[in-house]
């Protein structure tokens, strides 16, 4: 029998807690979320994590600033929200319109505050396995490994994608917890072979359906980050959930997986920030 990982319900038990946790806190946590211009997805995205954060009864602070809005007045931003005493993390939503330099906004935040993760010292600490922030997808990916495998050391984990916000991320985690990873992208000759020997299988790739039954070894966990539009418009994976769903230990689905997983997980180190302040 596969079991089927209920992200939704898993991200709904951790904001419980950390509404809990929030209540009895001495300062309320704040988190800040910075969007320039008006990608449709991205201004969902906002919402959302908005919404969620007055959730869980902390404050949020949407900053919308026009598509023209220079990197110097961003900077002027950021490093004003870095010394505001009621925010404790702050986020940039990507993509940024291309006259701004992403990394270096990145940069610019507080590591202290940096509640995405993506900040070089945030990176640094998890390469070398030291408390920081991780960024929120891969975490949320190993919050779900854990409820079904809660001790992953000696497992065979294999990541397709090797992106900075999770395929890499993920090989830090997944080693840190004494995995032996193997991390694959476009250019890994014999893929299908690569991915058949993983114990814990994680997609992030952004290919819908590329995942198949013969790419899995059986009883195999495999998580799906993939958030792809098939032809009909529906959200798929990375991942043939139908084709692999009798062969996989274990599986995300898309939507209800990753996903939800990912907000809780801002929401997690927003609390993190603050309990530190
Ligand atoms: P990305 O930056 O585009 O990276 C994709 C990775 O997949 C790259 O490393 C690329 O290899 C590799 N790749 C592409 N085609 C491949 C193929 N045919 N075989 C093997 N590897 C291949 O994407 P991302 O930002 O990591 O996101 C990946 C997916 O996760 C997307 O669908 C995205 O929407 C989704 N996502 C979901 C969440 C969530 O909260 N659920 C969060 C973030 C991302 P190269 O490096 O060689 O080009």
């Amino acid at each position: 029998m596969t079991i089927i990982i209920d992200g939704k319900t898993i991200a709904s038990q951790l904001r419980t807690e950390l509404t809990e946790k929030v209540k009895n806190m001495s300062v309320k946590p704040g988190l800040a979320v910075v969007l320039v211009g008006s990608d449709p997805a991205s201004d969902v995205y906002v919402r959302n994590k908005a919404k969620s954060t007055k959730e869980v009864g902390m404050n949020s602070f949407e900053y919308r600033l026009d598509a023209s809005t220079s990197e110097a007045d961003l900077i002027t931003l950021i490093q004003d929200l870095n010394n505001k005493e009621d925010v404790h993390g702050i986020l940039v939503q990507s993509p940024v319109p291309s006259h701004i330099d992403y990394e270096k906004i990145v940069e610019t935040i507080d590591p202290k505050k940096d509640v995405d993760g993506f900040h070089d010292e945030n990176i640094g600490k998890l390469v070398n396995g030291r408390e920081g922030f991780v960024a929120c997808t891969p975490l949320g990916c190993l919050k779900l490994l854990k409820t079904v495998i809660p001790d992953l050391s000696g497992k065979k984990a294999v990541i397709i994608g090797r992106s900075t916000i999770v395929g890499k991320p993920m090989s830090m985690l997944l080693l840190n917890e004494s995995c032996t990873v193997t991390v694959c992208h476009s250019r890994t000759q014999n893929i299908e072979e690569e991915c058949r020997s993983a114990d814990i299988l994680i997609a992030a790739v952004g290919k819908a359906k590329l995942v198949k039954k013969d790419w899995v070894k059986p009883g195999a966990v495999v998580i799906d980050v993939g958030i792809n539009r098939n032809e009909e418009g529906k959200l798929v994976g990375d991942v043939d959930f139908d084709d692999i769903k009798d062969i996989a230990g274990a599986i995300t689905p898309v939507p209800g997986g990753v996903g939800p997983m990912t907000i809780a997980c801002l929401l997690y180190n927003t609390v993190k920030a603050a309990e530190a302040f």
